[in-house]
C-alpha cells in the first residue's frame, strides 16, 4: 500500500467581501458595498479532495448549486446582504468530481474544517458519501438552529479530540490511523476549528483551512476578522508559522487564499 495521499485543490466558487473579513481591523465587519471597492475582496472558495490507499475524502464543500438560481433563499437575507458569492458552471463540488469519474456515493468521509456557510453550503450536494466528519467542540459550540438548513438530512459524526503529534495543542485525530492524514485542532476562528495535515508524495501538505486568509496571515500574525478566542486564534497562526517552516513540507494553504491556484499534490 501506498505511504503517502494524493490531494486535489478545487475552487469550488468564489466570494467577495470587505477584506476586515480576512485581516482584522476592527470590531464588527462591514458589508462588501459599504465602504467601496477599494476595501472589497474576491477570493476563491476551496474543496479539496484526498485520495488515500483506504478512500477518498472530501475536505469542505464550497457553494451550492443553488447559489447560481436562487441565492437569497440558500444563504438567508443577512448573508446575502453581506457578501458576493460566484459558483461558474462546472465548479460545484459535485461537478468537479464527476469530471474526475468520482460518483458521490464514492466518497467514504466528508469532513467540515467548521461550520461556515463557505465551507459547508455544499454538502447536501455530498448526501451520498458514507461519513460525515466534524470535531466535537466545533458541533456542541455553534448555534446549529441557524445553519441546520445547509445540512439537513446529513448526519454528522461529532469526533473527539485525541492526542497528536502535531499542533498548538497536539489534539486531533489521525483519520485512518495510519499517519497519513491527521485532523489538527485549531481554535479561535471558530471553537474547534481544525487544520488538515496530509502526507503527500512530496512531504506534508497543511491545509490550514480559516486559521488565516493568505501566507501574510501567519507570517504577520493577522487575525482572521472573526474570531471566537483571540489567544486561541495566535496559538493557531504561531504553529502554522512554524511547521510552515519545516523543510518537509511542501505547501501550507488557506482556503481563501488568492494567490493559491487549483493543483494536485
Ligand atoms: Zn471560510
Amino acid at each position: 500500500m501506498k505511504s503517502y495521499a494524493k490531494i486535489h485543490v478545487m475552487h469550488a466558487g468564489e466570494l467577495t467581501y470587505d477584506q476586515s473579513l480576512a485581516f482584522k481591523e476592527m470590531d464588527s465587519i462591514p458589508a462588501v458595498h459599504q465602504r467601496g471597492p477599494e476595501y472589497q475582496q474576491k477570493v476563491p472558495v476551496s474543496s479539496y479532495l484526498i485520495e488515500h490507499p483506504k478512500g477518498n475524502i472530501v475536505i469542505d464543500t464550497g457553494w451550492h448549486e443553488d447559489i447560481r438560481t436562487n441565492p437569497k433563499e440558500h444563504l438567508g437575507e443577512d448573508i446575502y446582504q453581506f457578501i458576493e458569492y460566484k459558483l461558474p458552471e462546472g465548479k460545484s463540488v459535485r461537478e468537479q468530481l464527476a469530471s474526475k469519474n468520482i460518483q458521490t456515493d464514492q466518497i467514504d468521509a466528508v469532513v467540515i474544517t467548521h461550520l461556515d456557510v463557505d465551507h459547508i453550503s455544499g454538502l447536501p450536494l455530498l448526501k451520498n458519501a458514507k461519513r460525515f466528519l466534524v470535531s466535537a467542540p466545533e458541533w456542541e459550540n455553534n448555534q446549529h438552529e441557524s445553519k441546520e438548513k445547509w445540512y439537513k438530512g446529513i448526519e454528522f459524526e461529532p469526533f473527539q479530540l485525541e492526542p497528536i503529534p502535531f499542533g498548538p495543542h497536539q489534539l486531533g485525530k489521525d483519520l485512518f490511523g495510519d499517519g497519513l492524514v491527521y485532523l489538527v485542532y485549531t481554535p479561535g476562528h471558530t471553537a474547534g476549528h481544525i487544520s488538515v495535515l496530509v502526507r503527500a508524495e512530496a512531504g506534508w501538505v497543511l491545509l490550514v483551512s480559516d486559521v488565516g486568509y493568505a501566507e501574510k496571515s501567519w507570517k504577520e500574525k493577522i487575525l482572521p476578522g472573526n474570531t471566537v478566542n483571540d489567544e486561541l486564534a495566535y496559538q493557531s497562526l504561531r504553529w502554522v508559522n512554524e511547521f510552515s517552516q519545516r523543510n518537509d513540507v511542501v505547501a501550507t494553504i488557506a482556503n481563501h487564499d488568492t494567490k493559491i491556484k487549483p493543483t494536485v499534490f
